[in-house]
């Protein structure tokens, strides 16, 4: 496999150069020569304009995914109730499968829960394929990944969708590896691409400096897990739609692991998903200290406190508090950004906020690219007074 220059078609316009991710073109006396440690990935033969760039390598042949249709959600639940993203990730799967002109499927694995395929509909299924079976209680890897398998298997899907929760963490990679496809994860965005119509799933990478989109040309079904929080969930009024029963066979032996004992940690419940306010606070606070004012304005509101990872660093939040990419994901009505400089990592986690309010003493901060209104000062001058305000309309 051999990647070669026709030199008197080359113009040296370097696009080819741009175009290697392996540094493995150069230009000598004008025209591109391509260097030993080229992989023949071909990024330069489709950029050259000028057909100067030849190879041997024939494109990899796109298979016909006719027969792949629906978008399918995996609708988790636990002792009886559904996980609030799977209500999430229905909302955005009746977006996408709307653009492709398919259908939206929720599976529902368990025992004893086919009461819950109405809500499904609620929240916009077409279908719910319910697998129903002892041995599919209580979440085990195996047990839902055979049956998940023989599921996609019979019904072949074009997508499919999960929580990126502790269990959609186990199964989505386990599932897709099963049946041979890649897997997203943490998308914090998903569309369709209107020429190709495939799945473009978009989330941070490189330690969340950039935001990558990843498309999957030759596999299916296209797979992506979604943190609780990120997509929006909407009721589709009055949805009917169908159960589909799928017989499971399971053996205790095959499955070969038992649940002896659930337990919930003992925590503090921290309700930042359901907070109307959240009063945010960066490293802008300074000290612990400086989060009492804070603490006093989310009062006010009847609101919640949270904050950047420098907080929860810092020692001055808990980790549950944490809003971001390696944090959690909020949607209040106001989001008050105190002392937050406003970095994509934290960004990740707030913008689907309804309204943003920046404080902060530095006019030229990121945050206020994204906030609704800013206020340019010190925190500790501001905070308070607006509390205040807050406060005496109250008690009018
Ligand atoms: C892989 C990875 C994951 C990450 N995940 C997260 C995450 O989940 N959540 C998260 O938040 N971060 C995350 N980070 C860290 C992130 O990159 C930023 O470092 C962090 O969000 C910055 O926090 P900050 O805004 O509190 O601090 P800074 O960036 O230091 O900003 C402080 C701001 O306070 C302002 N200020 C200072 N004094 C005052 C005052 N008296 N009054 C008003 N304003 C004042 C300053 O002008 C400044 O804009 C992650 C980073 C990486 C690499």
């Amino acid at each position: 496999m051999t990647v070669w220059i026709e030199t008197e078609l080359c113009n040296g316009c370097k696009r080819c150069i741009k175009a290697c991710p392996y540094g493995a073109v150069e230009l000598k006396d004008g025209k591109a020569h391509i260097l030993e440690h080229c992989t023949s990935c071909g990024a330069c033969v489709e950029v050259c304009k000028e057909k100067a760039i030849l190879t041997d390598v024939e494109p990899r042949a796109i298979p016909d995914f006719k027969d792949r249709k629906g978008v399918w959600v995996f609708a988790e639940q636990r002792n009886g109730t559904l996980n609030r993203v799977s209500h999430e990730l229905l909302g955005k799967a009746q977006a996408l499968a709307a653009d492709l002109g398919q259908e939206v499927s929720a599976v529902l694995l368990g025992h004893q829960v086919s009461g819950l395929a109405k809500i499904l509909f609620d929240y916009g299924a077409d279908n719910v394929y319910l697998a129903q079976h002892r041995a599919l209680k209580d979440y085990r890897t195996i047990a839902y990944t055979k049956v998940f398998e023989g599921l996609i298997m019979e019904f072949r899907p074009n997508i499919l969708l999960m929580g990126a929760t502790h269990t959609g963490r186990d199964l989505g990679p386990r599932v897709s590896r099963r049946v041979g496809v890649g897997l997203t994860a943490d998308c914090t965005e998903l569309a369709i691409d209107p020429e190709e119509g495939i799945l473009l799933q978009t989330r941070p990478a490189f330690g969340g400096n950039v935001m990558a989109t990843i498309a999957n040309r030759y596999s299916r079904p296209q797979m992506a897990t979604v943190r609780p929080g990120v997509m929006e969930a909407l009721k589709k009024k009055g949805n009917k739609g169908n159960v589909i029963k799928y017989k499971v066979s399971l053996t205790e032996k095959e499955i070969g692991t038992k649940v002896l004992e659930q337990f919930k940690e003992k925590k503090k419940e921290v309700s930042l998903s359901s907070a109307r306010v959240i009063v945010a606070a960066g490293r802008g606070v300074g000290t612990e200290e400086g989060m009492k004012s804070l603490f006093s304005l989310a009062k006010a509101f009847g609101g919640e406190v949270a904050g950047t990872r420098i907080i929860v660093e810092e020692g001055w939040l808990p980790v549950e508090r944490q809003v971001g990419q390696t944090g959690q994901t909020v949607r209040p009505e106001i989001y008050i950004a105190c002392g937050i400089s406003g970095a994509i990592q934290h960004r990740a986690g707030m913008m689907g906020s309804r309204y943003i309010i920046a404080i902060n003493k530095d006019a030229g901060a990121p945050i206020f690219q994204v906030a609704d209104w800013g206020i340019v000062g010190d925190l500790h001058q501001v905070v308070p007074e607006l509390t205040k305000a807050i406060s005496q309309s109250k008690r009018k």
